[in-house]
């Protein structure tokens, strides 16, 4: 009788068990361990590592992919000298992301082209990096979203769906003014998501002007009031970067709210 050769199951054992990157390195990391003496535990350790660290990234690509974002912006690309409202020392503590477990808001304020959906992105993709899902839209395209769930009756099941979400992004808040259903739309997510899940929003206009952008005071106060509860707010200012590469500058001051991190 054959005796089995050591090891001759592990292909199949693998496999089964899905770790690829394991059988891959299965052969060239024994002999490694024979020829320096690894103590077992380095071996198993070697291995697994690779595996995890596969799964890891391949995890963060699938959540940027499923994000949706306008455009991938890091903070590393962030030109912090040409934007010097952007408190580095702050951005960087929030790319800590503290703030998502304890699902808390992040508001950027400021005129067209300063960053703040930059910003918004950078820290989405840090999040995805981290295990976190995000969803990314406009105020718009998020309304539009809740609208077609309200007509199929289905509102609240999308609203529900929306909390396997750690991270929503509502971008440009305030570019149009809504409806008064839209509002309504919008007040409903931002209160379901009430410290159950964290929202960055981007606006160029202050909070003051909210109540004309949802075309109701009420609406935009109740809202604001959930939003920032939890909430660490930053203003940009200054010209469009956009128009700044370009030798251009059209850009209106900042209509910026005096509020700062109301936590
Ligand atoms: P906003 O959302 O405030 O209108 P964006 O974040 O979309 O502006 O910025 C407009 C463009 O300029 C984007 O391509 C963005 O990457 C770039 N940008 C803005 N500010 C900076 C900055 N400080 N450093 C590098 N790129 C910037
Ligand atoms: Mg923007």
């Amino acid at each position: 009788m054959s005796k089995a050769k050591a090891g001759e199951r592990l292909p199949y054992l693998l496999a089964k068990l899905k770790t690829p990157r394991v059988l891959e390195r299965l052969e060239q990391t024994a002999e490694r361990a024979r020829a320096e003496s690894w103590p077992y535990e380095q071996f198993l350790e070697t291995l697994l590592e690779a595996e995890v660290f596969a799964r890891d990234a391949s995890g963060a690509r699938m959540r940027i992919r499923h994000a949706s974002f306008p455009a991938l912006k890091t903070l590393e690309d962030f030109d912090w000298s040409a934007q010097p409202s952007a408190e580095r020392p702050l951005v960087s503590h929030l790319a800590q992301l503290s703030w998502i477990e304890e699902r808390a808001n992040v508001c950027f304020f400021g005129p067209p082209g300063t960053g703040k959906s930059h910003l918004a992105i950078a820290l989405s993709l840090k999040a995805c990096e981290r295990g976190f899902r995000v969803a990314f839209a406009t105020a718009q395209e998020w309304v539009s979203r809740l609208e077609q769930a309200q007509d199929r009756n289905q509102l609240e099941t999308e609203l529900r769906r929306l909390e396997r979400y750690h991270l929503l992004v509502v971008d440009e808040v305030g570019y149009l003014p809504l409806e008064r259903s839209a509002a309504n739309l919008l007040f409903a997510l931002v209160s379901r998501r009430y410290e159950r899940g964290s929202i960055i929003v981007t606006s160029n206009r202050g909070f003051e002007q909210w109540g004309e952008i949802l075309g109701d005071a009420m609406v935009a106060a109740a809202l604001i009031d959930r939003l920032v509860h939890h909430a660490t707010m930053i203003t940009l200012k200054g010209k469009s970067y956009r128009l700044r590469e370009r030798g251009l500058d059209v850009t209106p001051a900042a209509q910026a709210p005096s509020l700062r991190d109301s936590a």
